[in-house]
Order: C-alpha cells, then structure tokens, then sequence
C-alpha cells in the first residue's frame, strides 16, 4: 500500500518530463502516463510474459488529485494527466546508481502523431544519432564520488554530475562512445566496469531477441541503465549475490522444500530495463519491431566495443 501523503519527488530521474515521483520507501515510482502506456502494460503482463521481464514490474494504477505547493515539492507535469503508473524503481537497492537513458528508433513518432510533431521529431533525430544508430543518449546522472566534490563545479554536493538532454544530443555516430565512456567513469574501477559492462551487454542482447521473437511496436521508448557506482557497495552487492546464490542452491536440495522467504532488501550490482511505453503497442501480423531493433543492435555493438 502507497501513503499518498509521503509520496515525494523522484530525484533520479535522468530525462522525460518532470513530475516522476516516488514513495516514501523509494521502491516504486508513480509517474504520470497516458492510457496507451497503461493498456501497453496490461497486455505485456497478460499476453507476453518473456517481454514483460525486461519491463519494470506493473503494479497499477494510482488517482493523484493535482499536487498543491505545500503538500508535494515538485513541478505538476505540463500535461493534464491526472493518472500515474506505479513501477519498480530499477534505481533502488543501489546506494549510489548510475543511471543512462537512451532513447530508441530512429523514428520517435507513432501512427497517431501530427504533421507538426512529426516534422519535429524527423528534425530532431536527423540531427542527432537517432538516425544512424536508431538511439540516442537522451540523459544520463552519474556518482563521480564524493572526493569529487569541490574541485570540479559540474558535480553537484552529492558527488552526482547530471546530464541532460542537449548533452546527448550533441554526439555523432563517430563520437558517441565518449557519452558511454562518461557513464563508466564513476568510482568504481575498471575491473567492475568490465564486468558491469559484460552484464549489461547480455541483458540487452537478451531483450534484442525477445523483441525479434514478437509484433510490437515502440516508439521513443527507452532502455534505462543503471548500475553501482559507489565501489564498496559494489563488492558488497557482489558478495551479497554470491551468498544468494549459495542459499538458493541450498534450498534446492532441501527436502522438505520449505523456503524461509525473509523478506531482505535486496542489493544490486546492475539492470537494464525498457521503459516509456507512452508510444508502444503490440501490433499482431507486422513483423518484428525494425526501428527498435536497429537502436537494439546498435546498442550492443558500442557495449561489445566497450567491453574488450
Ligand atoms: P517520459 O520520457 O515520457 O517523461 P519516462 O517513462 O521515460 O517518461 O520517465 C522519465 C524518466 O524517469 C526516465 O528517464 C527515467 O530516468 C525515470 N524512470 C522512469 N521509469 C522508471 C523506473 N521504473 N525506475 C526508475 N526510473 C524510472
Ligand atoms: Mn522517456
């Protein structure tokens, strides 16, 4: 259950609208959405399971009256959305997440778009790598650590540095690895990177081939990043999923197969999930969804470069 009333701002948003907020524990995310985004949901869940694993877990949908200045700190969303859409948060259990957005498709508008928002978003991704790659970096909130702090005027008093969307979109296919390689530059060292990279990369070739595998259509979605950028809780999350494991495979072997489920708060070393179905539909009988798969493919090859 959400206490509507501790509901707060979400500070790790790295792009989209404002008005992405959270609860009070941090787990979920309430954030305004559209009804196609909703119905995307619902039939992921219902109707195509192996997708809705690579989605953030669905848990409905909350009425929010509009936030008053002395009740929630943030700015309403410019839109009249009065529904919110209620996620896991993919930044929680992390102490200090990285977090990437990138935009995918080369074609950011869908079948219900105007002339005028077309022309835009046409313009935008000719301009930037969305068209060749069929991505772009669309924001990125990246721990530097906190010894960071002071020398350098771009990182914030959290050791944060934030990236915003002119940020990516000031790349070309022949220079945006250097956006990748500022989203690994965190505390961590070069051996986690290697690994969170190696993991990264599987997870998203995962997600290329359940989307060859089905009829959808996704416009401007997004795969979100996120991975440990604090180096001790990095080990700390490693070692935490070693002792999972271990206990795991214990249960396995117990007989009387009673799972002592203790309810811990689970400590994570990376996730990549989809995200922003505001533009998304399964569309029966029209193949495999081209345009993601192109930014799907593309995204592997820069994580395989990064990789080696
Ligand atoms: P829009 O782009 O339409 O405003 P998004 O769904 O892309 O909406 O959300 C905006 C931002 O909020 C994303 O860039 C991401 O950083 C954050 N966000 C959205 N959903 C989640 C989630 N489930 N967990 C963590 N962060 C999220
Ligand atoms: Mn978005």
């Amino acid at each position: 259950a959400i206490d509507t009333s501790k509901i707060k701002a979400f500070g790790l948003a790295a792009a989209g609208h404002d008005g992405v907020m959270s609860d009070e524990s941090g787990s979920v995310i309430i954030k305004p959405c559209t009804t196609a985004e909703v119905a995307f949901y619902e039939a992921s869940v219902t109707s195509h399971p192996k997708f809705a694993a690579y989605m953030p877990t669905f848990f409905g949908t909350l009425q929010l009256g509009e936030p008053t200045a002395n009740s929630i700190d943030f700015t309403p969303p410019v839109h009249n959305r009065n529904t919110n859409i209620v996620l896991s948060n993919i930044a929680y259990g992390f102490t200090s997440p990285c977090i990437l957005d990138v935009k995918l498709g080369a074609q950011l508008w869908d079948e219900g778009a105007s002339p005028d928002k077309r022309a835009r978003l046409d313009k935008v991704s000719d301009n930037t790598t969305s068209r060749p790659l069929g991505f772009r970096v669309a924001g990125m909130k990246v721990y530097k650590g906190t010894g960071a702090v002071g020398s350098d005027p771009a990182i914030d008093a959290t050791g944060y540095r934030v990236f915003d969307k002119y940020y990516g979109r000031a790349f070309t296919a022949g220079n945006v690895i250097d956006a990748f390689k500022e989203y690994f530059t965190s505390e961590i060292s070069s051996e986690q990177v290697k690994l969170v990279v190696s993991r990264l990369l599987r997870k998203v070739s995962e997600i290329r081939e359940v989307v060859e595998g089905q009829e959808s259509r996704m416009y401007s979605a997004s795969l979100l990043f996120c991975y440990e950028g604090n180096k001790d809780a990095f080990e700390v999350a490693l070692k935490e999923e070693d002792r999972r494991k271990e206990r795991e495979a214990k249960e396995q072997l117990d007989e009387d197969g009673e799972e002592d489920e203790e309810e811990e708060e689970i400590k994570k070393v990376e996730d990549v999930k989809l995200i922003d179905f505001a533009h998304a539909s399964w569309t029966p009988g029209q193949g495999p969804d081209k345009n993601a798969l192109h930014g799907l493919k593309n995204m592997e090859r820069f994580l395989e470069n990064l990789s080696v």
